[in-house]
């Protein structure tokens, strides 16, 4: 159980940091779309891009980040002459000025499993193209599950299109809907260089369940299920499989999750969301904030206790963590560390500080494997960066490290220093900035101490 909790929030930070690092690029595209349609068991990606030389002299090639096979290249009416290393695709331009590029891809999903298809990157190995499981395929860049351009292409078109029986789910709220040729076409507007999106048959859903509430729309779709997980007791498996019962715990998702965002709201600052979407899936193994929707692991969502946490942390994303520093120092405590523990603060709002204690001594007993990190000091915690495996012990630490800044400050004062750290518009947030509102709130003395802890 405690595994499973620490695994949650992995993925999502490493992406949107990944996003925010795009390199300077010396050609501007003044059109640039992709189409994305599913046929069959088949996603076709279309990408287009219309593009100018800015400058003569500098690089001379765009980047995509793609191991995928690419069906058809064809750049100003002849085939593209291109090579790859590792992850990257290097093309030399015409030396006119201007620019059409055409490239075809084509994934195969599997209906019946994960991909075999295994790919390297760095120290990492991904399943690709896709992951197909009860007929849902999740696409984002840093699974290299779907062709995205690398170098500074943001603000541009995707639509995709889907069999009627289909349903997507996108990064950025859908700025159209069509019925064309018995197909459903979404259309987005998309600002960052990765467009996350779920594809979902919308007949599995055993549950449909839209809520207003203060002015923002709840929509949960979960998966049908005949029995479910409620504990484990003495390592052995605690089922219940009466609906009412069910229902009942499925009701303590919908409710923390409306009472987080109220909770964020209020004691963070105020965000307009309009409608934000909880999808459960089969895939992945974790949950994902994709700002817009929020899926959720069939698997994870088994447990009482990670309905009452699990959830409201990718939540709290939607406030904390996505502007953070890629790889910065203080990364993960940045992105990861003061979100969960803010998630806590929800968490200690409803459930009381006894359960917030526990909670956070859960987190100091984390283990890994035979325990290198069984206590760990804040420089450890501060240092720690995306590569190694032991991370999430790491960031779970760091959640210790903040409560026991909170015992020293304050809640009230600590819950200032989170505001005036993130709240600033368009700027990545670093390990500096959280520091010098610690300075500025006075409390720099207390910050100090925790270099002589180990926890
Ligand atoms: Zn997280």
């Amino acid at each position: 159980m405690k595994k499973i909790s620490i695994l949650i929030c992995s993925i999502i930070l490493t992406f949107y940091c990944i996003n925010m690092q795009a390199q300077k690029s010396c050609i501007k595209p003044f059109n640039y779309s992709i189409n994305i349609e599913l046929k069959d068991s088949t996603l076709l990606v279309n990408l287009n891009i219309k593009a100018t030389k800015t400058e003569t002299g500098q690089k001379d090639f765009l980047l995509f980040n793609r191991y995928i096979q690419i069906k058809e290249a064809i750049l100003d009416n002849t085939p593209l002459k291109y090579t790859r290393s590792n992850d990257t695709l290097y093309f030399e331009l015409s030396q006119k000025k201007e620019m059409t590029l055409s490239m075809q891809y084509e994934i195969p999903c599997s209906k019946l499993g994960y991909s075999k298809t295994v790919a390297s990157y760095g120290d990492s190995i991904y399943a690709y193209p896709a992951r197909f499981d009860t007929n849902q395929i999740f696409c984002e860049r840093f699974n290299k599950w779907y062709p995205v351009l690398y170098d500074n292409f943001s603000d541009y078109h995707v639509t995709i299109s889907v069999p009627k029986t289909h349903k997507v789910f996108g990064y950025y709220p859908k700025a159209d809907f069509l019925d064309f040729a018995r197909k459903d076409v979404y259309s987005f507007n998309c600002f960052d260089e990765d467009f996350p999106f779920l594809i979902t048959q919308s007949n599995i859903f055993g549950q449909h369940k839209a809520i207003q509430h203060n002015s923002t729309n709840y929509e949960f779709y979960f998966l049908p299920r005949s029995k479910r997980l409620l504990a484990i007791v003495d390592k052995k498996p605690v089922y219940i499989s009466d609906s009412k019962q069910i229902d009942s715990l499925l009701n303590v998702i919908i409710n923390r999750s409306i009472g987080a965002l109220d909770w964020y709201n209020a004691n963070l600052w105020q965000q307009k969301i309009d409608t934000l979407s909880f999808v459960e899936t089969g895939l992945l193994g974790l949950a994902i904030n994709l700002r817009c929707f929020i899926i959720m692991d069939r698997g994870l969502m088994n447990m009482e206790v990670l309905d009452n946490y699990a959830v409201s942390h990718e939540i709290a994303h939607l406030w904390l963590g996505i502007h953070t520093e890629y790889l910065a120092k203080g990364r993960f405590f940045m992105g990861e560390s003061i979100n969960e523990y803010v998630n806590l603060l929800y968490y200690e709002s409803w459930a009381g500080k006894e359960a917030l204690e526990n909670a956070i001594q859960d987190k100091i007993n984390l283990k890994f494997g035979d325990a290198p990190y069984y206590t760990v000091t804040f420089e450890q915690v501060l240092n720690e960066r995306n590569g190694n495996s032991q991370y999430d012990i790491i960031y779970n630490k760091g959640v210790a490290f903040i409560h026991e800044f909170r015992k020293m400050i304050g809640k009230e004062k600590l819950l200032k220093i989170i505001r005036e750290t993130y709240s600033v518009p368009n700027h990545f947030i670093t390990l500096k900035d959280f520091e010098n509102n610690i300075k500025a709130n006075g409390c720099w003395n207390e910050y100090l101490k925790l270099y002589d802890l180990k926890l």
